[in-house]
Order: C-alpha cells, then structure tokens, then sequence
C-alpha cells in the first residue's frame, strides 16, 4: 500500500469510527459511479466516496479531513454531465451529498424555498406538484442532477429566473477549517429573514461559494417563481445563418427597454435534430454536417438555421404589450416566422412554460452513435450582434476543421450573451477525442485573446481557463488563494478547484 493509500485508509476508518450517520464507498463501485461518463481521456475513477446524512456529520467529517491532511471533493449529485460529471481530482475523496435531500421550506407567498445539497430538480418538482403549490421552477436541459450543485456551477434555465446563481438567498458552509457558518440573516439568530433578503449587514458572502473551494454547501436557500397570471411564448424561425447578428441586435433591444425578463434563446438546427435523430440519418462518414445535410435537417424536421425562444410572463394586459413589441421586431428580421403560443392561469399545466425537470436531454448525446457524448463550452460575449455573428462563425469553421458538427445556444441576458456550444463525438475515437482536447484548450485562449472568459469550466479546463484571468500578475488568483489559507489552511476542500497554477 502506498503512503497516500495507507493515509486515505486510515481517515476513512476514523470518519466510520466517529461519524455516525456515514455511507462509505470503496472499490469497483466507487471508480464505477464517481467518474466523468463523458471523458475525453478515460480515468480510473474515484477510489473512496463518503455519503454523509447531515450538516453535522459534514462537519465532523471536515474537521478529521483537517487532521489527517485528507482532500474532500463536495458533489451535490454529481451529474454534471458536459462539464465533468462526477470526476474529481485524483487527490481527493468523494464527498457525495446526495443522501442529505430534505426540503425544509417551501414558503408560498415570498416565493422561495430552502434545500438541502442533494435535492434533485425532479424531487423538488415533484414535491410542488403534489402539493399543488404555485411557484415554477427554472430547469437546466437535463434535470436529473441537484438544485443545489447547478446553482453553485452557475447552472442556467430557461425563466426570469434562469440564471440559478443569481436566486440564492442565504447559504449554510462549513467552511474547509471546519467552521460552520450561515450567511446573511442566517447568521441573526431567530430571524426570518434569511430567503427573504439577499443582503445584510457587510459584504454578501454567498458569491464566495459559487464555483468555488471554500466550503461545503450544505443548505441552500432560493427564490422561485411565482406562478404568472398569463404568458405567451413566441417561437421564431428564422431561415438564413446570417440573421444571426439582426436577431440578437433586436432582442438585446428589448431585453434594455426592460421588456423581456426572460433570457431569450437562439439556437441552430442540431438543437432539435440532435434530440430526435442521429448523425448517421443525414450523413455517411464522418465528416461534419454539409450544406445539403443542414437542408435536408431543416426541411424535415421543419427547423430554421436559427430558433429563437421568447417567453414573456405576467397580467395579460403587461403581456400584450411586451408582446406587440417583441413581434414587431421579430417581424423585421428578413425570411422569418413567428408563431405564438398564449396561456393563462386555470388552463391545464401541461401547456404551461414553465420548467418539468427531465433526463430526456440527455438523448443528444447519442448523435454520434451509442458511444456518444457530448462536452460543453460556455462563455460569454458582449450583447452585440455584429460580435455575436462573427463569434459563432469563427467558432463553426473551428468545428468544422476539427471534424464536428456545429451545436450551439445563445442565452441573450442583460448585459451579455451567454454562448454554450455542445460538442457532440464518439467516445470511442480516441482520435477525435485527442483532436477534441487541443481544439478546448485553443479556444480558451482565443476567447481571451479576444477578452471573452469562460462562463463554466470541465474540471479538466479549469486551470487553464483560470489561468487567463492574469491582470496585475495574476492578483485576482493571489487574492483567491489568501481568502483559501484564511478559509481552508489545509487545503482540505477540492483543492486543485479555482487554482490557476495546479493543472488536474
Ligand atoms: C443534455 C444535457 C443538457 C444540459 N443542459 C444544461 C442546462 O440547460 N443548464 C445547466 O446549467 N446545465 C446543463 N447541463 C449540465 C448538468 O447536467 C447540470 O448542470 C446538472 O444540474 C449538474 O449536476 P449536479 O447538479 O448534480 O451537480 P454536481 O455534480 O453535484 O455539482 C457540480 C460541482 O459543483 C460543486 N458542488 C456541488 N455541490 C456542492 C456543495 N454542496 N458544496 C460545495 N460545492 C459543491 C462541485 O465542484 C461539483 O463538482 C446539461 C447536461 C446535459 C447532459
């Protein structure tokens, strides 16, 4: 047995010895569960895994991580496919929040609810359902993951509320040194304040625990939506590539006039073809999608170059007006059409827009084949038309000239675009994945050669993609790195996470 070995045996005995609401996982079923589905580069899998069952137990397990110089690797489910899934570094041991899955509040008329870390998006929903409580949720395209771990990755969804970060209010950490702290009002013994104000007294800390390394989330409060009167959602069809750039201009514009709360949507063809066929129906060989294969997409299955998504939510007569103005828009984009679809409160859910968690995304990933899979790359760029038409174009030839097919979303936000492109491949290729993982980390450093940064990161990238972010001799990284010695001495919590200089 190695020294490391020997180390990790011996802290696990002792959480088992101490802790007493513990699962432990070892050996094949370990390596088997905690590892990326998706892996570019196959990995052996975690080697041990600690299912604790409350704060308390969090806690206690942190606190002999610290004497035993032990690394823990929270996850909240760890289905965060695209983006890594459950691998953690080789350092560190699985710290799998799953079991912890109460929902301790859900509070109807403030519209917000508080969780623990292993809540899933279909528990949550479920839990709403069955008692008939009006607040929707905003959900990624694949549901089946925690609520909890996809706010603190910066998960997105498609709602006024979609930007999943952005609804924390109020967090319950402890801390890498052991400490266990609430944030906000949290920390106003009694007080009922703690979901219902994002702010209190000093500096807002719940940031300091999004895509971070300071401390195990062990509940989670959020605001969600309250079931609208009405909404309207407006899809747009829209058939040249080149509207690309007219679309966003027009969207940013309402998105500034304050019309649009929602973060519209504008995706191309292979967001729907990918869902509901496989490469191979439109193409032989490998080489990306032609010009004659995006037609015969586009005219089967009855899709534009681009597919714009508009959900407006509120009173009907708001709506109506936010409504005109965003089809008189629209209609000015040449060769598009828009179609409208209206709810109102009292008609059957089912036709609602709102969010039903679901693992059917996860279909996409079969586009190349059974051993298919996908990798993502988020990142963001400013809300411009002419800069969002020249990005995705540079980004397609890339694709293109790597042998892959061009899968991309641009969430249109306030102030910014937020562009994921799904990159669809074989897994069994090692060519193509090897092709894959040069192509990732080039266009890293184009984004910031360009200044664009990574909105979110696979745990293979993230220290290369930190690592761009190199004002002042990488100040930012230094200042991260002494909030870590004052959070986390030592460097017990996912250690290698946010670092610039330690490459996994
Ligand atoms: C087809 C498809 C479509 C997808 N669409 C979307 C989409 O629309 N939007 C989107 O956001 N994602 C999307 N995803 C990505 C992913 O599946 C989801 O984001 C998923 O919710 C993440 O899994 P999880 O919540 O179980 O996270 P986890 O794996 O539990 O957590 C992710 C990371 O967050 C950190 N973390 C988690 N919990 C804690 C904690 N309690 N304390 C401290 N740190 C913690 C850890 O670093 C962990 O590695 C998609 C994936 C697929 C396959």
């Amino acid at each position: 047995m190695t020294e490391a070995a020997d180390l990790r045996a011996h802290f696990l005995d002792e959480v088992g010895r101490r802790v007493g609401d513990v699962e432990i996982v070892t050996g094949a079923a370990c390596a088997t569960r905690y590892r990326d589905p998706f892996a570019l580069v196959p990995s052996a899998g975690a080697e041990a895994a600690i299912r604790p069952g409350s704060a308390s137990s969090v806690q206690a397990i942190v606190q002999i991580a610290n004497t035993f110089g032990a690394a823990l690797w929270p996850i909240s489910r760890g289905e965060n496919l695209g983006y890594g899934g459950a691998a953690v570094s080789d350092k560190c041991i699985v710290l799998d929040l799953m079991r912890m899955n109460r929902i301790l509040e859900v509070n109807v008329p403030d519209g917000f609810c508080l969780l623990e870390p292993g809540v899933s998006f279909v528990e949550l929903f479920e839990h709403l359902e069955a008692h008939d409580i009006p607040l929707w949720l905003s959900v990624p395209g694949y549901g089946l993951g925690s609520v909890v771990g996809n706010a603190l990755e910066r998960g997105v969804g498609n709602s006024p509320y979609g930007d999943h970060a952005a609804q924390i209010c109020g967090l319950e950490v402890v801390l890498g040194n052991g400490d266990l702290i609430r944030t906000g009002m949290g920390a106003l013994s009694g007080s009922g304040m703690w979901q219902r104000q994002k702010t209190a007294l000093g500096p807002r800390l719940d940031e300091l625990f999004v895509q971070s390394n300071l401390g195990v989330v062990t509940k989670m409060g959020l605001w969600l939506m309250p079931e609208p009167e009405a909404s309207v959602v407006v899809d747009v069809e829209i058939e040249e590539r080149e509207t690309l750039g007219a679309c966003i201009e027009a969207l940013a514009s309402l998105k500034r006039r304050g019309l649009l709360p929602d973060a519209p949507v504008v995706s191309n063809y292979l967001t729907k073809a990918a869902l509901v066929s496989r490469r191979s129906d439109w193409i032989d060989g490998s080489t990306p999608l032609d010009v004659s294969a995006i037609d015969r997409v586009r005219k089967k299955l009855g899709v534009g170059w681009w597919n714009a998504k508009i959900r407006i939510y509120g009173l009907p007569t708001v709506l109506e007006i936010a409504l005109h103005s965003t089809l008189e828009a629209m209609r000015q984009l040449p060769a598009c059409t828009c179609t409208v679809s209206k709810w109102r409160r009292g008609a059957p859910k089912h036709l609602a827009p709102r969010g039903v968690p679901s693992g059917e995304g996860l279909v996409n990933s079969r586009w190349c084949g059974s051993t298919g899979a996908h990798i993502d790359f988020a990142w963001t760029l400013p809300l411009s038309g002419a800069e969002v038409l020249r990005n995705s174009t540079e980004m397609e030839k890339k694709l293109f000239a790597t042998g892959l097919d061009y899968h991309s979303s641009f969430y249109v936000r306030d102030r910014h675009v937020l562009n994921v492109v799904q990159i669809l491949f074989d897994q069994q290729d090692s060519g193509m994945c090897a092709a894959i993982d040069a192509l990732y980390l080039s266009l890293i450093a184009d984004a910031a050669r360009d200044g664009f940064g990574m909105h979110r990161v696979p745990l293979r990238y993230r220290a290369h993609a930190a690592e761009m972010f190199g004002f002042g001799g990488h100040a930012l990284a230094q200042c991260r790195e002494r909030l870590k010695q004052a959070l986390d001495p030592n460097g017990v919590i996912s250690p290698t996470k946010a670092s610039s200089t330690e490459k996994v």
